[in-house]
């Protein structure tokens, strides 16, 4: 496995490239991009969670999975992205990190 992996990103709900996903070894590193070409900057865990119990977050498909997922992940950079069909996925960093090196090819399914 190379000290760089640099993948694109599918949106779990309809299989379009979110982002692309660049993880580097040492010093570890990740950086993700939307398709647009900005980066994406993550948030801390528990400013998602605020913004999910005032009802401020937009196109969540399953709030108690995402207020699971952030417990458990509570001390993680969460990633938003949303896909061109308006599709909005959470995903902690290590979870993005894991799924970037364990996912064989150049598509990593979010799923
Ligand atoms: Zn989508």
């Amino acid at each position: 496995m190379g000290w760089t992996v640099r993948k694109q990103l599918l949106c779990p709900a309809c299989g379009d490239v979110v982002a692309e996903a660049i993880h580097r070894r040492l010093p570890a590193m990740l950086t993700v991009l939307a398709t647009a070409g900005y980066e994406v900057m993550p948030r801390r865990s528990a400013a998602v969670e605020r913004d999910l119990g005032e009802g401020l977050l937009a196109g969540v498909p399953d709030e108690e999975s995402l207020r699971e997922m952030l417990q458990h992940y509570h001390a993680d950079l969460i990633y938003e992205l949303m896909c061109a069909r308006g599709h909005v996925t959470y995903r902690p960093a290590p979870v993005v990190v894991d799924a970037l090196r364990t996912t064989p090819g150049a598509w990593v399914s979010l799923a």
